[in-house]
């Protein structure tokens, strides 16, 4: 495909990935995201003097061509690899995982694949509009932001259904997938010798506990509770302190000690891991439409990152 105008919905990992390979093929790339910055699921928050990973905790790869491109980060100093010290939740060793986590934050690493493209943010994009041999968005008070070649969309699915108005498949694709929440509390907790950098595995209302001042580069005390996705169902409106309170309570009894908790956030996602659809990616040449994201691949981050180069290669073969 010759040099074309392209606009990108969304700058978590997905958009990001397929950002950086659509702007090193020569194509003018902006990104549309309606966050005040990158990352989406991959998000960081600054507790304190602390980062603690808000979203998705690490990356980890099944497949080679994942783990050589996580490798590749790692020479560029974008990521560290981490093996923790893992337990289940009644204190027994679990199995050793090579994981990879950001040096800085995880939107260090959406900001580095960014690099070649153009990022507006604090833009919720509303509708996109097929006309002709283009597309036209706007946003979600129908202001116009712009004409371009083509419009890809990089967002979870309820999110992305209402902009594939002009791709049906893809929009019922969409409609079908189920989607689970996840309160994450971040918590200055000051302790930091503990049996294990990482628990997870039965647990009532826990679905992970991680000590983020245990993975590299990072300031110790500074604790990540993943409360599960039914818990977090059935508290979906609850006051963000009550949460902090749960979660506070579950982590004194996990660590065996009384807590003096500092700063602390909980944060609620509508959409963490969800179903997912298998298709790959989603591209219609006569609507000039097309879809990237974890939902349409592995529902997770391998396969946001899957959708996304895939996505890369079918625009490639466009003529
Ligand atoms: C708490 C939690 C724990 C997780 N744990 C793991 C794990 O252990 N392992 C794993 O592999 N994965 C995990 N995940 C899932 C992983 O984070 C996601 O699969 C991956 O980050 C999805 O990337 P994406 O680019 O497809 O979507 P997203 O990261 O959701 O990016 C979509 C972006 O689109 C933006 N957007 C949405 N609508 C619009 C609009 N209308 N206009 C403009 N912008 C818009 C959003 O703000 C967002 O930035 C976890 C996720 C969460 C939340």
């Amino acid at each position: 495909m010759i040099n074309r105008r392209i606009a990108i919905v969304g700058a978590g990992l997905a958009g990001s990935v397929l950002a950086e390979r659509l702007a090193g093929q020569g194509h003018l790339v902006t990104v549309f995201e309606k966050s005040r910055g990158s990352g989406g699921r991959m998000a960081s928050a600054r507790i304190e003097a602390a980062v603690c990973d808000l979203g998705v905790p690490w990356l980890e790869a099944r497949g080679e061509d994942f783990h050589d491109w996580l490798l590749t980060l790692v020479f560029e100093g974008v990521l560290e690899p981490w093996n923790p010290c893992l337990r289940d939740f009644d204190g027994a060793p679990c199995e050793q995982r090579n994981l990879f986590v950001a040096r800085e934050s995880s939107s260090a690493l959406t900001r580095r694949l960014l690099h070649g493209a153009g990022l507006d943010t604090g833009v919720r994009v509303g509708r996109i509009d097929s006309i002709g041999d283009g597309v036209e968005l706007f946003d979600d008070s129908a202001q116009a932001l712009g004409r371009f070649d083509w419009a890809f969309v990089a967002t979870p699915a309820p999110q992305a259904e209402p902009l594939l108005a002009t791709v049906p498949a893809l929009r019922r694709a969409a409609q079908r997938i189920e989607t689970r929440p996840a309160w994450v509390v971040a918590a200055q907790c000051g302790v930091s010798d503990t049996a294990a950098d990482v628990y997870s595995g039965g647990h009532g209302c826990f679905e992970q506990v991680v000590n983020e001042g245990a993975k590299p580069g990072r300031q110790p005390g500074l604790w990540r509770v993943q409360m599960t996705a039914d818990w977090s169902r059935r508290h979906l409106d609850a006051e963000p302190g009550w949460v902090v309170e749960q979660a506070r309570n579950g982590l004194e009894t996990l660590l065996g000690t009384p807590l003096d908790v500092g700063e602390s956030r909980a944060h609620r996602w509508l959409y963490s891991r969800n179903t997912h659809a298998d298709l790959g990616c989603g591209l219609d040449p006569a609507a000039r439409v097309g879809a990237c994201g974890d939902w349409l691949q592995g529902g997770d981050a391998e396969g946001a990152w899957h959708s996304a180069m895939a996505l890369a290669d079918a625009v490639e073969n466009v003529s």
